[in-house]
Order: C-alpha cells, then structure tokens, then sequence
C-alpha cells in the first residue's frame, strides 16, 4: 500500500498560506520521491532517490538542507514500472498516451520520464515574504527557463478532478537534469528519448498544518476562484 503522502493544499498556496510547516527531512521521511515548493514559494523542488534538490529563482539546483522549510509537496516511495519506450514527440503527446495507457482518469500515480528531451521549459519562482501574495500575484513574478538537448528525469504525478483545490488537477511534474544545473516545474517539453514509468498509488494522504495560526483563522469556505487561479498559475 503505497500512497501519495501530500503536505499542504493548494488551495493553501492560493489563499496566500506560505508558512513553512515541515522540513525537507520530513518529506523525506514519507519517501524518496516527489514535488514540491519551499515556504513563500521558495523555488521548485525535486525530490529523487532520496535526495531533496531546489530550483531557485535564478534557476541554480542545489541539494536542500535537512530543515530547509516546505509549504507544499508530494512524496511516495517509489516502486515504478516501466510502460514505454518514446521517442521524438511533443510530452502533451506522451502524456495522453500514457494516460491512456493507465486507463483510468479517477487514480492517483506517479510518472517518471528519464532519458533525453529534445526541450524542456521550466520556470521556478522567487521566495515571497509575509505578508504573503496570493499565488496568482506570485505566478506574475516566476520566471521561464527554456534548454535544448538536456538528459534528466522528470518526475511527478496525476490527481483526479475530484482532488482540484487539494493537489493539481491532472498532471503535475517536475524536472531535474542529470547534470543537476537546469530543472523546476515543467511548463513544456519535446522529448528525444525517454523511458516512461508508472506507479499507480493507492490514494491520498494529508498532512495540514495543525499548528499555524494563519491557518487555523483563514476562512477557506469561499471555493469559487480556487479552480481559475490553479488553471491559471499551473497550466
Ligand atoms: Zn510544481
């Protein structure tokens, strides 16, 4: 029984709740793969083979310290099995593909593409101070990085609809190259050459931050621009 082991919403991020609540360790400790964001949207993070790595602003990759502080992520242990071989296509492509291979859209799983893309397109975002901005106001300021030609693995996972304003709805990935000097949160990509794998997960579980002031006082019963400002700020 392997689960996605979530930390904070999303609807958390667009509420402008950005307080650090776990560390990097403690993603870590509930699996040596997943996504995430550090406090204040501090970059994007990539966790592979038990090691928590950052992409910041400036688009540098660094291994995090074990009390770097996270506001978001994604973790389970990782258990894949390999679906396919592609080459040269668009991911869009890729990823219906393989989404049909899944067949079904009401599952969690986790993919990881690894091998050489043709093109990929990240962006990261810069560290936000309190009091917070919204995560429509903080997806303004990200910034895009595009490379050519680069050897890495992408990783991540998909949610169904239902879980919209929990996690991001379909998929969600991340990308590390395996030189560790180009990554973040994957906007586009062509791929060259990849090896696709799979693992299904047999639900959700997650952690809120039952300590925080912030949230326990928010009023977080107002869902209705939740889904535009995740469509917007993820897509
Ligand atoms: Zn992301």
């Amino acid at each position: 029984m392997v689960k996605v082991h979530q930390f904070g919403t999303m609807q958390m991020l667009v509420e402008s709740l950005l307080d650090g609540f776990v560390t990097a360790k403690d993603m870590l400790a509930a699996g040596n793969t997943g996504i995430g964001t550090g406090a204040g949207v501090d970059g994007e993070l990539i966790l592979l083979d038990g090691k928590a790595y950052q992409v910041n602003v400036d688009g540098k990759v660094q291994e995090v310290p074990a009390d770097f502080p996270v506001v978001f992520g994604d973790v389970h242990e990782a258990d894949y099995q390999v679906v396919d071989q592609y080459g040269k296509r668009d991911l869009k492509t890729l990823l219906k593909n393989l989404l049909a291979k899944v067949g079904t859209k009401n599952l969690f799983f986790s993919v990881k593409l690894s091998g050489n893309f043709q093109y990929v397109q990240t962006r990261s975002a810069k560290k936000s101070e309190k009091p917070y901005p919204g995560l429509g106001e903080i997806a303004k300021n990200q910034v895009v990085f595009d490379q050519k030609d680069v050897k890495g693995t992408m990783v991540g996972y998909y949610t169904p609809s239902l879980y919209e304003g929990v996690g991001v709805p379909g998929f969600h990935l991340h990308f590390l190259s395996d030189e560790k000097d180009f990554g973040g949160h994957v906007l586009e990509g062509k791929i060259e050459s990849v090896a696709a794998s799979v693992q299904i997960l047999d639900g959700l579980s997650v952690q809120l931050p039952v300590a925080n002031t912030d949230y326990q006082k928010a009023n977080l019963n107002d869902l209705s621009h939740l889904s535009k400002v995740i469509h917007a700020a993820e897509s």
